[in-house]
Formats: C-alpha cells, sequence, structure tokens
C-alpha cells in the first residue's frame, strides 16, 4: 500500500496526473471512495495529463464516457450498473484490447472482472473539506512491478500509514 494525502481538488488532479504517467494501454484503476470523496477530480487530472482537452464530468447517467488522449481514456461509473453484463454491452473489454486506459469509479465489483491486474485508488475525506487520504494498492503482478516507480511519481504526497486513517493526525 501506498498512502498519500492532498490538500485541494487541484492537488487530487496534479497526483492523477503523476500517475497517469505511467498509464499503459491496457490499465485498470479501480476509484473507490465515497460521494464527493474526489473520485472525478480524480479523472479530471488523470485525463488532464493524457491530453484530453474536453471536459470531464462525471459518466454517472451514460455510465462511460471516452476521451481522447495520448491513449483513449475511458471514464466509467458502476454504481448504476445493474448488472456486469451491462459494462460487457457497453464494450468495455474491447476498449481495453485496443489500448485504451480504464478508470471505473464504484468499481469494486467491476474491476476484477475487466482485469486480473488493477491499480485500486481509495479516497477519503481527510481532516478538513479540503483534505483527501488516498491507498493506492496493486492488484496482480502487472502492476505490483510497477509499484517501485509509482512510489516514486507521487513521493510529493506520500505520508505513512500510520497518518492515513482519518483522524490519524496530530
Ligand atoms: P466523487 O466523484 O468521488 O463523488 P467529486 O470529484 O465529484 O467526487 O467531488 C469531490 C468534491 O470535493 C469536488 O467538489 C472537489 O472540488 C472537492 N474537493 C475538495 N478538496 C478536494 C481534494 N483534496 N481532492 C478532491 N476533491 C476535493
Ligand atoms: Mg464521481
Amino acid at each position: 500500500m501506498i498512502y498519500l494525502t492532498t490538500k485541494s481538488a487541484e492537488d487530487t488532479r496534479e497526483l492523477a496526473g503523476a500517475l497517469a504517467n505511467l498509464a499503459r494501454p491496457g490499465d485498470v484503476i479501480l476509484l473507490a471512495g465515497d460521494l464527493g470523496a474526489g473520485k472525478t477530480t480524480f479523472a479530471q487530472g488523470f485525463g488532464r495529463s493524457l491530453g484530453v482537452t474536453e471536459p470531464i464530468t462525471s459518466p454517472t447517467f451514460v455510465l462511460v464516457h471516452v476521451h481522447q488522449g495520448r491513449l483513449p481514456l475511458v471514464h466509467a461509473d458502476a454504481y448504476r450498473l445493474e448488472h456486469l453484463g451491462e459494462v460487457i454491452d457497453l464494450g468495455l473489454p474491447e476498449l481495453l484490447d485496443e489500448g485504451a486506459v480504464a478508470l471505473i469509479e464504484w468499481g469494486d465489483l467491476l474491476a476484477p472482472v475487466l482485469a486480473s491486474d488493477f491499480l485500486e485508488v481509495r479516497l477519503e475525506m481527510g481532516v478538513n473539506d479540503d483534505e483527501r487520504r488516498l491507498a493506492l494498492r496493486a492488484v496482480g503482478a502487472g502492476w505490483a512491478a510497477r509499484l517501485r516507480s509509482l512510489g516514486s511519481a507521487v513521493g510529493r504526497w506520500r505520508i505513512t500509514d500510520g497518518d492515513w486513517a482519518p483522524g490519524g493526525h496530530e
């Protein structure tokens, strides 16, 4: 696990952008966290770093947005999916095969269906309105092999695990 903290929405976007620099075709990133935790904000910074110029907004009602950047970016919201089969219908596996990177909000159930390897980014509220805590967890060998470069890419946001749990400061 890698534990991080951000001080503002823009700070979270910058962190996400640093992670996007490591993205490879076919990558799946699960964004976990409550409403308002910053999942869509993270997606905005990630996309900006991939060179997406159009606005990145919550895909809640259409389930999936596809943006063009250095790599195609699939931004999905699994919250409203009734059945995992809908994801297949939406063509996510094909998009990944074609080299897209997928960011899946609320993807706890979905991410493991799409890929045996994925990066989990869990966001939680911090001690004030503008602070967030993030925990990165590599699932599968592909991301585990990148943990070292991941750690250095996000070094400036890093905290020790004892400081991660909200309220764990002081
Ligand atoms: P989610 O997609 O998880 O529901 P959003 O990204 O849509 O969350 O909303 C997060 C809200 O919290 C935004 O209004 C954003 O400006 C605000 N915010 C404040 N501080 C932060 C931070 N450090 N990181 C991310 N968002 C933050
Ligand atoms: Mg959202």
